[in-house]
């Protein structure tokens, strides 16, 4: 018996007369010597396993040793095929943290790439040639957006405010209970202790500041008197956190943002909102109406107000905070915003966004686009896609659908669309959408009723014909249906 077993392993080459074939050669000049030789040592190693765990016979053995290099040659083009790819959103959810939510503008992408290609002036002042701040290259380009998008004078907000931007929201609202209210407490709404997602939770977050949490009111009721009744000589902070990924509905009572700060005044606390949308635009334009937006805390008299640049704001992922100058010059001089800062590339790309709002061409903000276009819009695409799939395999029908704007913004509103839903003759719902999602260009779709649903809303116009190509062809007729293949993570 274990002769017999020998034998299977005599029959195995070794490593270095494997390098030595003319494929793998070939291999080393496409990939690296070092990198060949561990595919191949583990290639080896794996059939060695199979061999002692009794799975081969002779035969069995003779296949996998002529299937050695093209099985080494496939396992390195997987090993070096970044496992982060650009995928098509055809959910009709527009900003979700798994698709990396709001994909960048072309201005904002020929930035970051014209800002990466060589140096930049980040922090040199241009005019002195000395030192300057990062921060600049945004902080005032952020007030006259939030000025101009509200109405007021430019001069009278950059009078009394200024901004910082730093990673994320969920660490410029760290930091604000970090720098305002370290050892004292913090009066937070019961209604208000929530989870945005992703583990950030109010609670944690605030106990990790080293502030310390006052909870009042109940959970769906919570007044101004609750507030009151916990101040203490402690009290450094009033935390009000929007409602970004529920809705609380009936009987239910919360101040408004604007008494929550003139309560705030009168007991001489500063008011810190962690607001999250980043919305300058006007969502009820878009028919989404009664959702409070950045725009509106921005400009009232909040000591301090935290938002996400890749929310609606639509740019990259960034935290940008708001607010009384002294408040942030305090923020500035913390040690962990040095720790939290952020790169030149997310200025560049913050710095294009904030310029398209600044020149009105919030279309150009893909984002944006997505919400406004029309229904109506969305339906011709829709008809396009059908007619061009019907000498496909797939038979596609238009439906209507409710798209989402998602991504903790506006819980609950919907936008009317039309999608194309996809079915297949031969394949389940499930495999369907598990097919689109191994294209070569990913599509990410919803399932629905025996079929997969495109919503078209959040598939980029300038995508169509990429998308109905690549449909096209992998459901071309009398194309084999290929059988689901795993796409691995490149380790
Ligand atoms: C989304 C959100 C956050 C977290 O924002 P990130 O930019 O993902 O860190 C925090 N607070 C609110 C209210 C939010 O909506």
């Amino acid at each position: 018996m274990h002769t017999e077993v020998d034998k299977l392993y005599r029959k195995l080459p070794q490593l270095g007369e494997l390098l030595h074939t003319r494929e793998i050669r070939e291999l080393v000049e496409l990939y690296s010597r070092e990198l060949v030789v561990d595919a191949a040592r583990e290639s080896l190693s794996r059939i060695r396993q199979e061999i002692r765990m009794g799975q081969h016979t002779e035969a069995s053995l003779n296949g996998s040793v002529a299937q050695l290099a093209e099985n080494i040659r496939e396992e390195l083009a997987q090993r070096v095929r970044p496992s982060l790819r650009r995928v098509i959103n055809a959910t009709g959810v527009i900003l979700q943290t798994n698709l990396g939510r709001a994909p960048l503008s072309e201005d904002a992408i020929r930035q970051i790439g014209d800002v990466a290609r060589g140096f930049c002036n980040l922090e040199m002042d241009l005019d002195t040639g000395e030192r300057g701040f990062r921060d600049r290259h945004a902080d005032s380009l952020i007030l006259d957006v939030l000025a101009l998008r509200s109405g007021v004078a430019v001069g009278s907000l950059h009078e009394r405010r200024a901004a910082a931007v730093v990673n994320n929201c969920a660490a410029a609202t760290f930091l604000a209970l970090n720098t305002l209210a370290e050892g004292g407490e913090v009066i937070v709404s019961r209604g208000e202790l929530v989870e945005i997602g992703g583990g950030f939770r109010i609670p944690e977050i605030l106990r990790k500041s080293g502030a310390i949490l006052r909870e009042v009111g109940t959970t769906n009721r919570t007044r101004i008197e609750d507030y009151a009744a916990a101040l203490t000589p402690d009290t450094r902070l009033i935390l009000r956190v929007h409602r970004s990924n529920f809705r609380i509905e009936g009987f239910t009572q919360r101040p408004t943002l604007q008494e929550l700060i003139q309560f705030g005044q009168s007991a001489s606390v500063p008011v810190f909102e962690d607001q999250g949308t980043g919305c300058v635009v006007a969502l009820d334009e878009c028919g989404i109406a009664g959702e409070s937006t950045w725009i509106t805390s921005a400009i009232s008299d909040a000591a301090l107000i935290s938002a996400s640049g890749d929310k609606l704001l639509g740019g990259p992922q960034c935290g940008i905070l708001t607010g009384d100058r002294a408040f942030v010059e305090r923020i500035r001089k913390n040690p962990l915003f040095r720790a939290l800062r952020v790169d030149k590339l997310t200025y560049a790309a913050l710095q294009a966004t904030l310029l398209a709002y600044l020149t009105g061409r919030d279309e150009s903000i893909p984002a944006i686009a997505m919400l406004l276009i029309s229904a109506d819009r969305v339906r011709q695409r829709c008809e396009a896609y059908v007619e061009a799939l019907k000498s496909s395999t797939l038979r596609a029908e238009i439906i209507a659908t409710s798209s989402l704007v998602g991504g903790g913004t506006t819980p609950g509103a919907t936008l009317p669309s039309f999608g194309v839903r996809l079915r297949h003759e031969e394949i389940s719902e499930g495999t369907l959408a598990a097919r689109l999602r191994q294209l070569d260009l990913p599509i990410i779709a919803r399932t629905s009723e025996g079929g997969v649903v495109l919503d078209l809303r959040t598939v980029a116009e300038t995508d169509d014909q990429l998308v109905v190509a690549s449909l096209q062809s992998a459901f071309a007729p009398g194309r084999a249906l290929e059988p689901a293949q795993g796409n691995r993570v490149a380790r």
